[in-house]
């Protein structure tokens, strides 16, 4: 038998593969055309009757697959064998075991192999037989025991859908995705850093009519009915269950790991099904010793958004195709764009420069592909074979967070490579100015001291998107389509308030996991009226101003009628990031506060909302942005842990200068000595108080050397947008330099 398969391999086109159907097709009838040993068999058997002694004599088993090339760390080789599922009975499992060695030459692993160069006369298989987990009647996924796309490794990514694992893994439906703080996982009551709902627009279930030894299949797919559409898959407590056992499978094996698990339908129980090593960031030092910063210059029209995978940005002509076969018709260089893809694409995807697909979510097939292979991907977008056009010259990006998006034509961007390994930190602290949460973990890995602002206004914008009053008071909202809009965002959540508390509380705390223990400063919200009117059902909450900027913001508005029972959802949200994810390296900031009796209001307001300055750590600073901050300091510090200067609204009280008007650009400048006087008091001031003092305004991220002026002035810490911190670090350093050689020299 061993010579006939070689001989019969040994066939093989394996330039153009022209007769892979036919030598496949005899390798298989070699083996399914042989009897099992008859000892197998035996012990096959041996190993049912134990599992029927165990779950019933009717019970159901799936057949899998295993070969010994398949799963390395360094190539995940999914797929190319077959698995069956639901066998029922003593001569169909022998069947099926038959036929899963026999799957040793698919068409597909044998051309598999040849690509990625293995003897086919080396690689074994193994067949496992399992207790069939009816996930059909509930869901299954997989999980991976690190983020998958940044290679942060603090986390557990689940990912699932209704019915059984197939359509998460081959990338049918856009999965619901869970995020997991693995260092909390035994140590708080709420872990879960991030729920994610999917559309989950198929379930496959098990086809109970059909004889699967006859047409090879048991399972068939059903469109998922609405109301499961938008249920999450899974319960926190079962969340939280499954990233524990990710945590022990990977203490374990001592690396990380990729998990497939499976909810019973029946029994309720959760099932783990199989375990492999992780293949892309297990292959990298913990460690980046580079880190790339791309940044958009021009770009077209959007055509379409997904998740984005690879963090790069790629222009080329779209090739638009529908089948594997059609490999011939991509040229080096150019994106593919299709509906969805399995294994069979494996060399198509590896000859792209860059993958769009309409269908999948993080883990599905061309995600996991694209990662191994250091591809770029924007994956789920729904529609991207309708929105492109074949030919269509048009540019990727996936650096932009964890949306990916596609442009019309050929856009321009920067690329900046940065070595990470010799950056020494200054005294001062180094601090990021954050504006979006996809971005922390990629950030994180740069050196700093920690997030000194993280804008609120920004998480309620962009993953909320609703008023929070519209929501507190979702009665007073009367119009039908709005009311209908809200209800839709609110998918998935027990009600409406805890859509807005859970959404928030989980935004800050994906920041405060990617830099824990490290202080996050998260400043409560500061939009201006014209700004939260444009938040859904916004305009029923908010006063018409003339002048927004000097208006109901800040402060001001939290202890006010008209937004008190927001500000308390505000205030929830902090508190179950702090207390039941755990997160107490969150600090709280208070934005635009006028006067010193407004400081003491708001304080007690926030203990009487369950967030008092102290409680385990609890720590409130103070934007210094008006020059009324400036000029009290001193009756101001005695409530807060420090001030954090706001250069950009300070200068523009101090000058009287609009900071958006366009005809003022000139005379608005943070280096007016009217202005820097006014920061230097307050340093000054704040350090005879006993407080810390750092500043988050734009101006050293747009003059880094304005960093000179504030350690001069002995400043304790400076924040930086992310693309300005290491040019930043460096003017810090050479300002703690010369100041060192002065006061040696004096
Ligand atoms: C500032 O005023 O400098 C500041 C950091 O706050 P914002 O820009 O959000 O008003
Ligand atoms: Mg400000």
């Amino acid at each position: 038998m061993r010579s006939q398969l070689a001989d019969e391999l040994s066939k093989l086109d394996t330039r153009s593969f022209s007769n892979l159907g036919e030598v496949g097709k005899r390798c298989r009838a070699l083996i399914l055309g042989a009897e099992l040993h008859h000892e197998l068999q035996k012990s096959i058997l041996e190993g049912y009757r134990s599992l029927q002694e165990k779950y019933g004599p009717e019970l159901s088993v799936a057949v899998r697959s295993s070969a010994t090339a398949e799963d390395l760390p360094t190539a995940s080789f999914a797929g190319q064998q077959e698995s069956f599922l639901n066998v029922k009975g003593r001569e169909n499992l022998i069947g099926a075991c038959h036929r899963c060695y026999a799957s040793l030459f698919t068409d597909r692993a044998i051309k598999y192999r040849v690509d990625k160069g293995f003897d086919h006369m080396k690689v074994a298989l193994s067949v496992g037989v399992q207790l069939m987990v009816r996930s059909d009647k509930a869901c299954s996924g997989v999980m991976f025991t690190l983020d998958p796309d940044s290679g942060f490794e603090k986390v557990v990514l689940i990912s699932g859908a209704w019915g059984l694992g197939e359509n998460v893994v081959q990338g049918t439906v856009n999965t619901d995705e869970f995020l997991v703080y693995k260092p909390f996982v035994d140590q708080v009551s709420n872990p879960i850093i991030s729920h994610r709902l999917g559309s989950k627009e198929w379930m496959m279930v098990l086809d109970e009519t059909a004889d699967f030894i006859t047409s090879g299949k048991a399972v068939v797919n059903r469109e998922t009915p609405p109301e499961k559409r938008s249920q999450f898959i899974l319960r926190d407590e079962e969340i939280i269950q499954l990233a524990r056992w990710a945590a022990y499978i990977e203490k374990h094996y001592g690396r990380p790991m990729d998990i497939e698990w499976a909810k019973d339908g029946i029994t309720h129980q959760l099932f783990i099904v199989q375990a492999r090593p992780e293949t892309v960031h297990s292959q990298k030092t913990h460690q980046p010793a580079f880190f790339t910063e791309y940044r958009l210059i021009k770009r077209g029209n959007l055509l379409c958004r997904g998740i984005g995978l690879g963090n790069r940005i790629v222009s080329g002509k779209a090739k638009i195709l529908s089948e594997p076969s059609q490999i011939d018709q991509l040229r080096e260089g150019e994106i593919l764009v299709t509906g969805r893809t399995d294994p069979d694409w494996d060399p198509v995807l590896k000859k792209a420069s860059a993958i769009v697909t309409d269908q999948g979510g993080r883990t599905s097939h061309a995600a996991i592909v694209a990662r191994e292979m250091g591809a770029i991907a924007v994956v789920g977008t729904g529609d991207a074979t309708r929105k492109i056009q074949n030919g269509q010259l048009i540019t990727v990006s996936t650096a932009e967070g964890d949306t990916g998006y596609v442009y019309e034509g050929e856009a321009q961007w920067e690329e900046k490579v940065i070595e990470l390994s010799n950056i020494k930190m200054p005294e001062t602290k180094v601090m990021f100015i954050l504006g979006h949460p996809d971005k922390a973990f990629k950030y994180a890995a740069l050196p700093n001291n920690g997030v000194g602002l993280m804008r609120m206004e920004f998480i309620i914008n962009n993953s909320i998107g609703v008023h929070p009053m519209a929501l507190h008071a979702f009665d007073a909202v009367q119009d039908k389509a709005l009311r209908q809009i809200i209800e839709d965002k609110c998918r998935g959540y027990p009600n409406k308030e805890d859509y807005f508390i859970t959404r928030l509380a989980e935004a800050i705390a994906r920041i405060a996991a990617a830099f824990y223990p490290k202080d996050v400063i998260v400043r409560m919200s500061d939009f201006k009226s014209n700004e939260y009117a444009n938040l859904i059902g916004g305009n029923l909450f908010e006063p018409a101003e003339e002048n927004p900027m000097i208006g109901f913001r800040g402060a001001s508005r939290y202890y006010h009628p008209l937004y008190r029972d927001a500000f308390k959802m505000e205030c929830s949200a902090m508190k179950k990031a702090r207390e039941d994810m755990g997160f107490t390296n969150v600090k709280l900031m208070i934005p635009f506060c006028r006067t010193v009796q407004e400081a003491i209001k708001v304080i007690q307001l926030m203990e009487e909302m369950g967030m008092k300055r102290g409680d385990k750590g609890l720590e409130i600073y103070m934007m210094a942005e008006i020059p009324s901050n400036a000029i009290l300091a001193e009756d101001f510090a005695p409530y807060f842990d420090g001030f954090s200067i706001g250069s950009n609204d300070l200068t523009q009280l101090v000058l009287g200068a609009d900071r958006d008007s366009e005809l003022l650009s000139e005379i608005f400048s943070p280096f007016d000595p009217a202005v820097m006087q006014l920061i230097a008091m307050i340093i000054r001031k704040a350090k005879k108080a006993g407080i810390k003092t750092g500043l988050c305004g734009q101006a050293p991220s747009d003059y880094p050397e304005y960093a000179a002026f504030l350690v001069e002035c002995g400043i304790d810490s400076i924040s930086f947008n992310a693309d300005a911190l290491l040019r930043g670090i460096e003017n810090i350093l050479k300002a703690e330099e010369k100041i060192k050689k002065v006061s040696h020299s004096a």
